[in-house]
């Protein structure tokens, strides 16, 4: 039988442990019965290039985002990050729901307005994107947290990551994993 060190089993357990938030990710319910969520998993070189451009972004956010540099230091010591994202579009515009959540008089309004870039993000965003969005983050530190793998949510991620393009998403969210004797993404 082969013998797998710890920091060789542990970082299985974390490329284990972000496939199967991934899949926590598709298979949480989507308003409407479709689904815009997209997932990517990070590791290794990666995990510098986006602590770099987290970093690259101090200048620019830190007045509102005075964590943003932190985050990246979490970045630095995760083993991975998991991205979830999602685009903001209305579901089925052919038979609209026409909530007025978003702002505006119907879905039909919605979608001829011009999409925006933001600071961080794109919108409008019709709030059914965002609740699929809050329940596939949710269902995703559910799994991590049974599996016993530390994480944190991160919008700072989610604003470098789309910056670099990882996922062609509206908004995204990161989630830096690790696997340690003290969570370092906490109390840091
Ligand atoms: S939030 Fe806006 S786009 Fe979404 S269903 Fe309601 S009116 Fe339509």
């Amino acid at each position: 039988m082969a013998r797998i060190e710890s920091a060789e089993a542990e970082r299985q357990a974390v490329r284990l442990a972000a496939q199967l938030m991934a899949a926590a990710a598709r298979t949480a319910p989507k308003t409407r019965g479709m689904d815009s969520v997209q997932t990517l998993i990070l590791d290794g070189e990666e995990l510098e290039q986006l602590a770099a451009a987290m970093e690259s972004q101090m200048e620019e956010k830190s007045h509102r985002l005075p964590f943003i540099g932190r985050d990246a230091g979490s970045v630095r010591k995760a083993a991975a990050v998991l991205l979830i994202g999602v685009t903001g579009e209305p579901k089925k515009p052919q038979d609209p729901i026409n909530c007025g959540a978003c702002g505006y008089d119907g879905c039909g309004q919605f979608l001829a307005a011009e999409k925006a870039e933001g600071e961080d993000f794109r919108g409008p965003l019709c709030m059914f994107q965002t609740m699929d969005l809050g329940i596939a983050l949710g269902s995703a530190a559910k799994v991590a947290s049974e599996l016993n793998v530390d994480n944190r949510m991160m919008f700072s991620i989610g604003t470098a990551a789309r910056k670099l393009r990882f996922l062609d998403c509206d908004v995204v969210i990161g989630f830096p994993l690790s696997v340690s004797g003290k969570s370092p993404f906490f109390d840091r």
